[in-house]
């Protein structure tokens, strides 16, 4: 059966697993198992999937496309989700092969390199027009940037989890805030989209505590990323927490309290942010104490109707996801938010109607010289290549306009000579269209 949520913002996801391998990290919270990356439970829905196929990537993909497409689902634009551990960290040769595995089996062909899987795909059936990876802010330097450049992503989840170098210290995280900082900055400055997890509830904190950090998230330049996954502490079954809890060391907080401190947090979202999970994937046999409650999203989202408050969220505006609950569609009109960040200032362009309801959104990043747009997104449902769907918010030149709005920002109001796209693999040939060219990892054009 066809699962509405899955294609609903306009591409659609496939998230591959790397085989198991030790991650750098010692975090107190992480679960450790020989048959699953660090931080995922065996039994894990992706980790089961991964596991029939051997973490191979090429069979992971093969399998999701086929399974994609008996579901009635578009697969023409495709984000790859690489998850396992700390991708960053493992043999610089088993990271290359693995993501040319997965061009190849989006190309459907076996290319000679990656370089070449890179260029297959820009044609291909199945085009990769995002790549996602999870890293630690400590493996996000310029090695594994040239590296991440080289794959084509364009995505990097960041596992900050708290601001308070104490936590860290507690949780034996290994890394501190400077390092959040400085893996922000770089990743911003390189083009790329910055998310971050976010735990409320690690031992040491205290509910106003997370709630004053989640608000320096956004109210200090040298944060505010682009998206959140907000996982609420978990006591998961083979990790070290476990036995501070059953030492009595740790309590997570009780339901009612980690509700209203989610709600909270909501609350303070910026507009420009998209919260795409709230949740960690965890079968619930695995949980010894916290949240079970994986529908937190809708538990959160009902009390916030019921004070009268909206959440502000890219994801909880889309135009896919309104549409589908019935909200009356206006028409979309132009707006603009600029914001600083530590090293250059952002500028927010999206088509909204008067609900403030999501039709497109563009990030642009302006520093000294340098004009890069990080995020070009219409939202779904997913309209196929070349098709048009009368009530798709896809193809209809609203990305077209996003771009040529940045353009005019990036002449008039910056004087930049140029600017860059750091675009997916699979949207390349679309920037083309538009007269941009491949210079290095961007596409690019000139600003007469
Ligand atoms: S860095 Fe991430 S994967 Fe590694 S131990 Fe910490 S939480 Fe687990
Ligand atoms: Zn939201």
């Amino acid at each position: 059966m066809k699962k509405a949520s899955r294609t609903i913002s306009g591409v659609t996801p496939v998230a591959v697993m790397a085989k198991p391998f030790p991650c750098p990290g010692k975090c107190v919270y992480c679960p450790t198992s020989t048959e699953a990356p660090k931080s995922y439970t065996i039994e894990s829905p992706a980790v089961l999937r991964a596991r029939d196929c051997g973490f191979d990537a090429k069979k992971q993909v093969e399998i999701r496309l086929k399974t994609l497409a008996e579901m009635g689902h578009a697969r023409d634009k495709i984000e790859l989700i690489i998850m396992g551990g700390t991708f960053l960290a493992y043999p610089c040769d088993y990271q290359y092969q693995f993501v040319k595995d997965c061009y190849d089996a989006l190309n459907g062909v076996t290319s000679g390199g990656l370089e070449e899987a890179k260029r297959f795909n820009e044609n291909a059936e199945h085009r990769c027009v995002g790549l996602c990876i999870e890293t630690r802010p400590d493996f996000c330097g310029e090695n594994e940037i040239g590296r991440m450049l080289d794959f084509g992503t364009t995505r990097v989840e960041l596992g900050v989890q708290t601001l308070d170098d104490e936590i860290h210290h507690l949780t034996k995280r290994g890394h501190g805030v400077a390092e959040v900082v400085s893996a922000t900055r770089l990743l911003r400055d390189y083009g790329f989209k910055v998310y971050y997890h976010w735990m409320p509830g690690l031992p040491g904190s205290t509910p106003e505590h997370d709630l004053e950090l989640s608000r320096q998230l956004f109210e200090d330049g040298q944060f505010r990323p682009d998206g959140l996954k907000l996982y609420p502490t978990l006591v998961v079954r083979g990790s070290e927490l476990e036995s501070w809890y059953r030492d009595s060391c740790y309590r997570p907080y009780r339901d009612e309290v980690m509700i209203d401190l989610l709600t909270a947090i909501k609350i303070l979202i910026p507009k420009y942010v998209r919260i795409s999970r709230l949740m960690r994937d965890i079968p619930s046999k695995f949980i010894i104490a916290g949240s079970r409650d994986l529908a937190l999203r809708g538990t959160i989202r009902k009390k916030m109707e019921q004070a009268g408050i909206c959440c502000s969220c890219i994801r909880c505006r889309e135009y896919g996801h309104r549409r589908r609950d019935g909200w009356a569609i206006g028409e979309p009109c132009l707006v603009r938010l600029d914001y600083e960040t530590l090293g250059g200032k952002e500028i927010f362009l999206s088509y909204e109607d008067e609900n403030r309801t999501l039709f497109g959104l563009l990030r642009l990043r302006v520093s000294d010289e340098n004009a890069i747009v990080r995020e070009l997104h219409i939202f779904g449902p997913e309209v196929p290549l070349g098709a048009r769907l009368e009530q798709g918010a896809q193809h209809q030149g609203l990305g077209e306009r996003l771009l040529r709005e940045a353009e005019r920002i990036a002449r008039d109001d910056f004087r930049a000579q140029g600017l860059s796209v750091l675009s997916g693999i699979g949207a390349r040939e679309y920037y083309r269209s538009l007269g941009y060219h491949l210079e290095g990892t961007y596409m690019v054009k000139q600003l007469g």
